[in-house]
């Protein structure tokens, strides 16, 4: 089956995950109304900053129908900002959420160290790791029993690891930047899911 996949255009680096997916051979557009939803196979979230990403998703009426399509099943991966958008709440005040993934997560969650980093990451099923990068990323700090964990970061304090890479059924979520870096693999993961159907 020949995939269309949409990047949510609101606010964000949406443009690097067009070209990602486009490397992939599959058709990317952006997604930027109800009208451009319905035509997607796919949908990636972008990292960027969540509260305006949340925000012009209201304003453009975009929360519903968003909601509706991934809860009906429609592959969607989030990454930074877009996994703080899918998820259910944050640690800190309310802001615009799909809550179509069962966690809770802490923004900026690593800042308190170091901004940004990156990191040499396993993620279950993958044969060689993936170079993360994280910028000003959450991390999950509550998961829902049915939230599959791919992947974690280990504080350097000592605390539990904090889960990076989550699946839930149809709805993928990383902390870190996959379009950033030149490793296609977690991009096919959502692609392979929208050809399953
Ligand atoms: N700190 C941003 C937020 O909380 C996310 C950063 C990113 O997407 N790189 O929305």
């Amino acid at each position: 089956m020949s995939v269309r996949a949409g990047a949510l255009a609101l606010q964000g680096d949406f443009r690097e995950h067009i070209a990602m997916l486009k490397r992939l051979g599959v058709e990317a557009v952006p997604v930027r109304s109800a009208a451009e939803l319905e035509t997607v196979d796919a949908l990636v979230v972008p990292g960027g900053e969540s509260t305006t990403i949340g925000r012009l998703a209201r304003i453009y009426g975009l929360i519903e129908p968003l909601r509706a399509r991934i809860e009906a099943g429609m592959p969607t991966l989030g990454t930074c900002a877009g996994m703080i958008f899918l998820a259910a709440a944050t640690t800190g005040p309310e802001q615009p959420q799909l809550g179509v993934l069962d966690a809770v997560v802490e923004r900026n969650a690593f800042g308190r160290q170091v901004d940004s980093f990156e990191s040499e990451l396993d993620v279950a099923g993958f044969d060689e790791p993936v170079r993360a990068v994280f910028i000003r990323a959450p991390w999950i700090a509550k998961l829902g029993s049915g939230v599959e964990v791919l992947a974690v970061v280990e504080d350097a304090a000592g605390d539990d690891p904090r889960p990076v890479f989550v699946r839930q059924g149809n709805v993928l979520a990383t902390s870190f930047h996959p379009e950033l870096i030149d490793d296609t693999r977690i991009h096919e993961m959502l692609i392979a899911m929208a050809r399953e159907g």
